[in-house]
């Protein structure tokens, strides 16, 4: 599945192509993804010129100056395809650029989405406007965090998890995140100390910023938006490492399920 930090490598990526691009077609080839196309899309984006791009959580935004983003989430399998040398059955949205690049949306699993919402009123769009800050923004702090998280009961991983307590982290990154910073995926929000947290916040930036890098982590399906089908190699600590031995201690890395989800963490190293 996309993760975040593949959603703002494929950003970037499309960047390249899009940014300040005048869109010359426009071609849904089915009806939607997790929901249908919006009915207006072919009208209002052929011809509209790409004014930027930009990322909130996971979904990849495409402003135009038709005053519209056409916001795109990846769902679980979801990328673009650069110049593909012949579209596929799931190639479900094809953008041609006057100066002659063709980009297309591929979603074999169809779980992803493409919106058109008013820029100007993005932040009020349903799926934003309860939104946590972003985990690379100043407003992820560990008071915000403190103040999120006072009194809750609830364990700090499924907590992370959380959109609106932080906005677009992912199993691996919370999992990574709390591993580096020391603290046991089980544990009450509520009772993780304020200098747990301070810790926790840069090591959030950290597991994200670093993965960007990298260009996206290696998960299966996805692919970089440079028209090549490829993995990145990121090596984890402790993400999809059970029985492995930890990287701080040797201890052999744990999994339980948590939310419905695996959580894997040293139980030597996090408390
Ligand atoms: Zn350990």
């Amino acid at each position: 599945m996309p993760e975040l930090p593949e959603v703002e490598t494929t950003v970037r990526g499309l960047a390249r192509y899009l940014e300040g691009a005048v869109l010359k077609r426009v071609e849904p080839r089915r009806e939607g993804l997790r929901r249908p196309f919006p009915a207006d899309l072919v009208q209002v984006m052929t011809g509209a010129r790409v004014t930027g791009m930009g990322r909130r959580a996971k979904y990849g935004l495409i402003d135009t100056d038709r005053g519209q983003t056409l916001v795109f989430h990846l769902g679980m399998s979801g990328r673009w395809r650069i110049e593909p040398e012949e579209l596929g059955a799931h190639d479900h949205l094809v953008l041609e650029t006057e100066s002659g690049h063709t980009l297309a949306l591929c979603d074999p699993r169809r779980f992803g989405s493409v919106d058109l919402v008013e820029t100007a009123r993005l932040g009020e769009w349903p799926q934003f406007a309860a939104m946590g800050p972003e985990p690379l923004g100043d407003e992820l702090t560990a008071a915000h965090l403190k103040a999120a998280l006072a009194g809750r009961s609830a364990a700090i991983k499924l907590m992370l998890l959380d959109q609106r307590i932080v906005a677009g982290l992912g199993n691996i990154y919370v999992c990574e995140a709390l591993f580096r910073a020391g603290i046991a995926p089980g544990k009450a929000a509520g009772k993780v100390s304020g200098p747990a947290l301070a810790r926790l916040v840069p090591e959030i930036r950290a597991v994200i910023a670093e993965a960007i890098e990298a260009g996206g982590s290696t998960l299966r399906d996805y692919a970089q938006p440079d028209g090549q089908l490829g993995y990145f190699s990121k090596r984890f600590d402790v993400y999809d490492r059970e029985g492995q031995p930890c990287s701080q201690c040797g201890a052999p890395i744990m999994r339980f399920a948590q939310g419905g989800r695996s959580t894997w963490h040293c139980s030597k190293c996090q408390k």
